[in-house]
């Protein structure tokens, strides 16, 4: 086994030739990574760490994990793989967010991403883009990002994010990165002005709408597939300092369905709508994760009195914030929200409301969720999540289906529903999305806890929801799928065949990204 990792004299490290272990890797690849020259290094040991991902599902440990220190590092290890071997695999990982292994390689070498540091805040552009930008390193994390943005620039940020923070760029830039704001700004795929990208080349290529633009569209939603994100540029733009976040609810899809398309097409007119929609389906229980008394800020807030006594099995809740700087706090910013909410139909008693810092809102998942599950040895289960794009003109069909028949009683996790904007979304980048203007974003987020429902049961449920959601014409979002079949069918006749031609492309000998299931190299 290795022992290790020497340094040269020049700073360099490399790791022992003759030191990796023979056993696992061919001959020549083994010689081959050994003679690599890297400024990071290369590791044999606790490769199974590498495996282990939110999920709790899947754990392929691979033969090696690659602490990169440079993109010459990253070019370097795929170049060694692609030329010395006929079977290995390299998987970029992030945070490891992913459900069902899509960041590991099995028997293969994993890039831990968050080995390379780097966020530059560029508040006046540069001599190429005039636009405000923050650039990041493909590893670094969401909020991070956030927080060095805010220090360097402030009242600047990105403006599209996920709900939960603690995400790598590369691993979100890689699938789409959707939340409430994606309405407005689309996701955040929809939001880089440029990457730089080791192919499965092994090349390091600059590209951007105008440059190496097929290679930056494949990439954006590309599963990984084409090329290693190791550094993007993203779009920051003015944040307020504060947001009155808002939570109503209803009883009636069919109002709070209305209610939620009519805030987003109004979404280039900040004085009728707000900066960040979701919703959420509520257990008409007292469950502490998603029944009713998950809703307000504080579980003293509401009584099972103030429900309305016709309410089915599900409530639904609107999610809703407007930004604000200090300076605006006054009688015109109330009577500016009371009239942005006058037009909507929640149930009047139950609208809850508080005020936080911008950035105590969008890491809100972390203090929430994170925090108190650590706490309860409650995050460390088995994660089964779906998510989905459900078409609007499916989505009363899929509530009367699923959310009021499939899940009466107990859930054990958030249902998130809420839709988002097509338009906003950049048809040339490589995620799948339902062929409609309106489409909602369903996520059941069911942990398997030691006191619910199974794993396997849980994923029969998903199994059953999404060949629902197919026949509703609905896509996978983070999709996993076993067979080519059903990647053809997800992805459509012309979008497959541009996404295997980009593959040929790109990452001819399938190295990049085996986790996804999608290509294979020499099983
Ligand atoms: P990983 O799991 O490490 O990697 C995911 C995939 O991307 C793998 O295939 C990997 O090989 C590839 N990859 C990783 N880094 C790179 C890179 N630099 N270049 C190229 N490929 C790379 N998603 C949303 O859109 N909205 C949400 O609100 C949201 N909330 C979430 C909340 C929680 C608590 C969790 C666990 C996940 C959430 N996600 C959300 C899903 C998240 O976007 C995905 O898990 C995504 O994969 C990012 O996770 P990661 O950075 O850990 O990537």
């Amino acid at each position: 086994e290795t022992r290790g990792v020497q340094a040269a004299a020049d700073g360099d490290k490399f790791i022992d030739a003759h030191s990796a272990p023979a056993c696992v890797l061919q001959d020549v690849a083994c010689t081959a990574l050994g003679l690599l020259k890297l400024k990071g290094y290369l590791s044999f040991h606790d490769t199974s760490a590498a495996a282990r991902d939110f999920g709790l599902i899947k754990h392929l440990p691979p033969a090696a994990v690659l602490y990169p220190n440079s993109v010459e590092d990253v070019a370097a290890l795929i170049r060694a793989v692609a030329s010395s071997s006929t079977n290995l695999t390299v998987a970029a990982k992030g945070p490891g967010h992913s459900i069902n292994g899509q960041a590991q390689a099995d028997k293969g070498i994993v890039i831990e991403m968050s080995s390379m540091r780097g966020i530059k805040v560029m508040p006046h552009g540069d001599d190429d883009c005039a636009l405000p930008f923050v650039e990041a390193s493909g590893g670094e994390l969401w909020v991070d990002v956030l927080e060095a943005t805010l220090k360097e620039a402030p009242g600047l940020a990105p403006n599209s994010w996920t709900d939960y923070l603690y995400l790598s760029v590369g691993g979100t830039l890689s699938n789409a990165g959707v939340s409430g704001q994606t309405f407005r700004h689309g996701p955040q795929i929809s939001n880089v002005l440029q990457l730089e990208v080791v192919t499965g080349k092994g090349e390091i290529v600059i590209c951007s709408p105008s440059k190496q633009s097929e290679l930056f569209y494949a990439v954006l939603g590309g599963l990984g597939q084409f090329g290693i994100i190791t550094k993007a540029r993203i779009i920051i733009e003015p944040a307020p300092e504060k947001v009155r976040w808002m939570r109503a609810m209803y009883s009636d899809f069919e109002v709070f369905k209305k209610d939620q398309e009519m805030l987003i097409s109004a979404m280039q007119d900040p004085l009728l709508t707000f900066d960040f929609i979701e919703g959420f389906v509520v257990m008409n229980n007292e469950d502490p994760t998603n029944g009713w008394k998950s809703v307000p800020f504080s579980p003293d807030q509401i009584t099972a009195s103030m429900l309305p006594p016709d309410a089915s099995s599900v409530l639904y809740l609107l999610e809703i914030t407007l930004g604000y700087n200090l300076v605006d706090v006054g009688p015109v910013l109330e009577e500016r929200v009371e009239k942005m909410l006058a037009p909507l139909n929640y149930i009047r008693s139950l609208m809850f409301s508080t005020d936080v810092s911008y950035f105590k809102f969008l890491n809100r998942i972390y203090d929430l969720v994170e925090v108190r599950s650590r706490a309860l040895k409650l995050w460390d289960v088995p994660h089964p999540w779906l998510n989905l794009f459900v078409p609007a003109s499916s989505i009363t069909t899929f509530d009367s289906l699923i959310f009021k028949e499939l899940f009466p009683v107990e859930f054990g996790g958030p249902i998130l529903v809420y839709p988002v904007n097509r338009d906003k979304w950049d048809s040339r980048a490589a995620t799948v999305v339902p062929d409609e203007e309106v489409f909602y974003l369903v996520a059941f987020l069911r942990n398997a806890l030691p006191s619910g429902p199974g794993l396997a049961s849980i994923l029969e449920d998903n199994a059953r929801i999404l060949s629902i959601c197919e026949q509703l014409r609905g896509k996978q979002y983070l999709p996993r799928y076993i067979e080519e079949a059903q990647w053809k069918q997800h992805f459509g006749a012309d979008q497959w065949r541009a996404f295997v031609q980009h593959k040929q492309m790109f990452d001819p000998q399938a190295i990049l990204a085996p986790g996804q299931n999608i290509f294979h190299r020499n099983p």
